[in-house]
């Protein structure tokens, strides 16, 4: 994967995301469309949001979801994590923030994806958390350049929504708060189908069946590409130990191997 900090269109397609149809079309009217047709917005005179929060369990597509929005209006990406900002560019935190919104600017149009961004922001005003309040101030100064801002859009990600700090949330920053849950049975299959996309699954397989079981209660989208990796693996073990030489296709026994292995990995 491309070093973190650079631009590029992500190859991640609205099909490689299983379920999440809300959020897809929330995307299409904020972000995608008003890249592709900006004269309809413009004429409107609306004041729509630009920047996004992403809340919810590990593993359930808010990385996934923010590059297919990347890749569908053919913006670049560009992927800061919250905690390597910080560690980076310690004594010059805020010097990053600058240097990533300015990068953004020149990629125009541009998804800027701030991965955890919840550790920019926690402990604000306890002590030894200057670092972080230096940071944490210059993030909003960029976020208030809206002038400045133009063709960039910003996508936060977070798993603990609880501890951000406040003044972050506010319009024209991380204004739009957007939950992405835990999938239920109906969103594994449709996960499980976007996952088998790029699998040699076998035609006999029913993977609606597989993820409306119960060993699949509670996976997340991460578990579930760990078990569709599972039972590649084990489709392929099986080849090598018997040495055919037809192609090796992934089949329901190979699905129940993997189930063994894999389990929640979110309570
Ligand atoms: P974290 O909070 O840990 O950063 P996240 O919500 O950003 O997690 P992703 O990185 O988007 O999760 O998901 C990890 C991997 O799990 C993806 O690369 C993909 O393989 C799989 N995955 C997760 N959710 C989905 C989904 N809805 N559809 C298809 N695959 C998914």
């Amino acid at each position: 994967s491309r070093r973190e900090g650079f631009s590029s269109i992500p190859n991640v397609k609205w099909e490689d995301v299983g379920g999440l149809d809300f959020l897809r079309q929330e995307f299409e009217r904020y972000i995608v469309r008003r890249i592709k047709y900006p004269d309809d917005y413009e004429g409107l005179g609306v004041d729509l949001e630009t920047g996004f929060l992403l809340y919810g369990p590990p593993g359930c597509g808010k990385t996934l979801i923010a590059k297919a929005v990347a890749n569908e209006a053919g913006a670049n990406f560009i992927h800061i994590k919250g905690p390597e900002l910080l560690n980076k560019y310690v004594g010059e935190s805020e010097l990053g923030v600058r240097t990533m919104f300015s990068r953004a600017r020149t990629c125009a149009p541009c998804i800027l994806f701030f991965d955890e961004v919840d550790a920019l922001t926690t402990n604000r005003g306890k002590e030894g958390s200057w670092v972080i309040e230096r940071l944490l101030n210059q993030l909003l100064v960029e976020l208030d350049g809206a002038e400045q801002r133009r063709g960039v859009f910003v996508i936060g990600a977070t798993n603990r929504p609880e501890v951000m700090d406040r003044a972050l949330l506010r319009p024209g920053r991380f204004g739009k708060l957007l939950y992405v849950p835990l999938p239920g049975p109906d969103e594994r299959v449709l996960i499980l189908k976007a996952l088998a996309r790029k699998k040699p699954v076998d035609s006999s397989v029913d993977l609606s069946a597989i993820a409306k079981m119960e060993a699949c209660e509670n996976l997340s989208g991460a578990d579930l590409s760990a078990l569709m990796n599972e039972a590649a693996m084990a489709a392929l073990e099986e080849k090598l130990t018997e040495t055919t030489y037809d192609t090796v296709t992934i089949k329901k026994n190979h699905f129940e191997v993997a189930l063994s292995k894999v389990s929640p990995s979110v309570s």
